[in-house]
């Protein structure tokens, strides 16, 4: 069967066409689909006039089973918890951000991820698989319902869940580019945000094909030894040519690239990383984003007031470029940077209602969720 959701744009144009539909069918079957988040062909035919061979051929669209809902009691971050058919747990975080109504998403690439960071809970789950667009779409149209539903609307996107989204390009590049689909998810592609943890080939390839999605490269560290002991199969590529490939996309977009660093105490945060910082992003025009590292083992520590006065000061003296620390939220749900691992937290505030969790009273400030 045909499925909308796994076809860029022009490509379920061409098809539409082949069955006989014309353009504006294959737009009106992308409104109704993630514009409305209507996956029924009867109603597409009622009311959106596409025509009967067109979802004749597509058939009743499969879906993710919205399995829990958990809400931080002290942001206002939203977990939803997806199984898919086969059994695997998908989750997807909502991000409520400073204007008031304005939510981001943070959708999954995979379930699981082979990238071993050692601060990250996905790594260590047992079962890895690339999602199909469709899910990763079908994560956007709930959630965006969710949001909906409450009064709020989505205004961004970020790749930054489960899984490293540069392992499964195609089927992410074909999710952010329905999004931005003006007849589809209508997202800005300058809110569509894709994060990597520096696979060189992809991020060249990205580059290349000139996409207008922001992309964020996520660090670890500044040096080969320390990112081998963090990142350790992302450290198989030396960071300078990490670095040489985050100065081509940052010298072909005319702008500046995304640096994320997960900060954590005694490991990365002193004056001697700042330094190892400043001379590999060299004149690269850069935006660095620091996250305070989040491990639910207790094993990684975020760093101190200290530490993080100190490293910021360090960080003005050899980097000299835009600087933010960001806020990475949900701690309590396990909906903070690097702690999706499919495992909800049911604490004694939590309440159970009609298979959904509510936690009162969300706290007032958050931010954006960068990845790590
Ligand atoms: S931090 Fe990102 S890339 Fe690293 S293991 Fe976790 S999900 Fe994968």
């Amino acid at each position: 069967m045909l499925d909308p959701r796994e076809l860029r744009p022009e490509a379920l144009r061409d098809q539409a066409q082949r069955l006989g539909a014309n353009e504006l069918a294959s737009r009106r079957l992308l409104s109704a689909v993630l514009g409305q988040g209507i996956h029924d062909p009867a109603v597409w035919g009622r009311s959106f006039q596409v025509p009967r061979r067109l979802s004749d051929a597509i058939g009743t669209l499969p879906r993710l089973t919205q399995d829990r809902v958990v809400t931080s009691e002290h942001d206002g971050f939203e977990k939803i918890r997806f199984l898919t058919h086969d059994g695997l747990a998908v989750e997807t975080v909502l991000i409520p951000l400073h204007r008031p109504g304005a939510v981001s998403l943070c959708l999954s690439s995979q379930v699981g991820c082979a990238m071993a960071c050692v601060f990250c809970a996905t790594a260590k789950m047992e079962k890895r698989r690339n999602l199909a667009s469709w899910e990763i779409l079908d994560q956007w149209v709930q959630a965006r319902d969710r949001a909906r539903s409450q009064g709020r609307r989505v205004t961004g996107v970020v790749f930054m869940g489960m899984g490293e989204p540069f392992l499964n390009y195609d089927r992410v590049i074909t999710a952010a580019e329905l999004l931005r689909c003006p007849h589809g998810g209508q997202v800005s592609a300058k809110a569509i945000t894709i994060s990597t943890v520096g696979l060189v080939p992809e991020i060249d390839r990205f580059t290349a094909e000139g996409h207008k999605f922001r992309l964020s490269i996520s660090l670890g560290a500044a040096t080969d030894e320390k990112r081998a002991r963090l990142v350790p199969i992302a450290a198989r590529t030396p960071v300078a040519t990490l670095m040489a490939a985050a100065r081509r996309h940052a010298q072909s977009r005319r702008d500046r690239v995304m640096l994320s660093y997960v900060c954590i105490s005694g490991e990365n945060v002193g004056p001697d990383d700042a330094k190892a910082l400043g001379s590999l992003i060299g004149d690269t025009p850069v935006r660095l984003d620091l996250i305070d590292v989040t491990d639910p083992t207790g094993r990684f520590l975020p760093p101190t007031a200290a530490e993080m006065t100190t490293f910021r000061d360090s960080l003005t003296q050899y980097v000299g470029q835009p600087v933010a620390r960001r806020y990475s939220g949900g701690a309590d749900i396990q909906a903070a940077c690097g702690t999706l691992a499919g495992a909800l937290n049911e604490s004694r505030n939590t309440k159970i209602l009609q298979g959904q969790v509510e936690i009162g009273d969300p706290g007032a400030a958050a931010g954006s969720h960068p990845s790590i």
